[in-house]
């Protein structure tokens, strides 16, 4: 097994890992808004941000110009640990409207703790030619922002590719020639359905580098412990927000459930403090409730993981346990056990 725990310090306190990012939403229509957890679940005081949407908010990138706090805008605790990723997401569609310096710089403004490097995610649809410009044209943002960091601040460099060897050149190639703290893996999201490549990807990441290792946007239910069994030491999510949006009640362990399907419950299947609180009848009209639940129910997850692993427990057993229900994640499980073995 690779799965491992570390300590990561950052400029606002230590961190556990493997540690979720949630996604913090602020300032979009107040719909899709995260609600405050940091208060609620003691080991969740991280939050992942968008730099470049941060950025484009006009009046809240002049709030913070003029002395508020992201922390502040978020409602979280002042010692929250902040990832701020580049927002590179948006370019897989849209020109770089920026630099890694401006972004870095925005980063370093609001305070974050951790620095994603601007990136352009892949696309399967896209030429070779075209994926493999963006793969080289992410290398040289993180050189440049690595050229131009001297903060306290964990620089990640964020990188690419659709087969194990551009991983590993990528990597070796970075860590040769800038200085960076960790690698955040991406263009995982668009091929999610494909756990065999996903899987072979993050083994090489992991092969490549020591040094921390996150996964950009696959740190929802049924990726999280396979994440985890693979080592990886961060991930960060939406699922919990998407979910509570199309109405989906999460539970650990299984995955998600539309809350229409479910009616005439007397007690909900979860002992989160939300669940304590609040009826099925109202939770299913109350979104921001069911959010929350939805980021219990991911916490729930990891916590059962750690559990597992410091009782003593056989990891693989557990897992065999864990995915049994699902063809499709069972199989991808296999896989991963497989690569494992052949790995240590
Ligand atoms: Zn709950």
């Amino acid at each position: 097994m690779l799965y491992r725990q570390q300590t990561l310090e950052t400029p606002h306190g230590t961190v556990e890992t493997p540690v979720l990012f949630p996604v913090r939403n602020i300032g979009k229509r107040s719909t899709d808004n995260t609600p405050q957890y940091t208060d609620a679940v003691p080991d969740l005081q991280t939050a992942m941000v968008n730099t470049r949407a941060i950025r484009q908010r006009e009046s809240q990138w002049h709030r913070l110009l003029d002395g508020s706090t992201i922390r502040g805008e978020m409602g979280a605790s002042p010692d929250t640990v902040v990832f701020a990723d580049s927002g590179g997401y948006g370019f897989q569609t849209d020109e770089v409207d920026t630099t890694p310096e401006r972004i870095l710089e925005a980063q370093q403004e609001l305070d974050a703790d951790i620095l994603g490097t601007v990136d352009r995610p892949l696309s399967r649809n896209n030429r070779d030619a075209e994926n493999q410009h963006r793969i080289s044209e992410s290398t040289e943002y993180a050189l440049a922002a690595s050229d131009h960091h001297d903060g306290e601040e964990l620089l990640f460099a964020s990188v690419h590719g659709l087969d194990p060897e551009t991983v590993r050149n990528n990597i070796n190639y970075l860590e040769n020639h800038g200085d960076f703290d960790g690698y955040a893996l991406g263009s995982l999201v668009p091929v999610r359905t494909d756990y065999e490549k996903v899987i072979r990807l993050v083994l090489a990441a992991r092969r490549t580098t020591e040094k921390h290792l996150h996964v950009y946007g696959l740190g929802g239910l049924v990726y999280q412990p396979l994440l985890l069994y693979l080592g990886v030491d961060s991930f960060d999510s939406t699922a919990f927000i998407r979910s509570a949006a199309n109405r989906n009640y999460l539970i650990p362990g299984f995955g998600g459930q539309e809350l229409s399907t479910v009616t005439d419950l007397a007690y909900l299947p979860c002992s989160c403090p939300v669940c304590c609180d609040t009826p099925l009848s109202e939770l299913r009209e109350d979104r921001d409730a069911l959010t929350k639940h939805n980021l219990w129910a991911l916490t729930i997850e990891l916590r059962r993981f750690r559990y597992m692993v410091t009782a003593g427990k056989d990891i693989e057993t557990y897992l065999d346990l864990r995915f049994q229900g699902n063809e499709v994640t069972q199989r991808a499980y296999q896989a991963a056990k497989q690569q494992v073995r052949r790995f240590v």
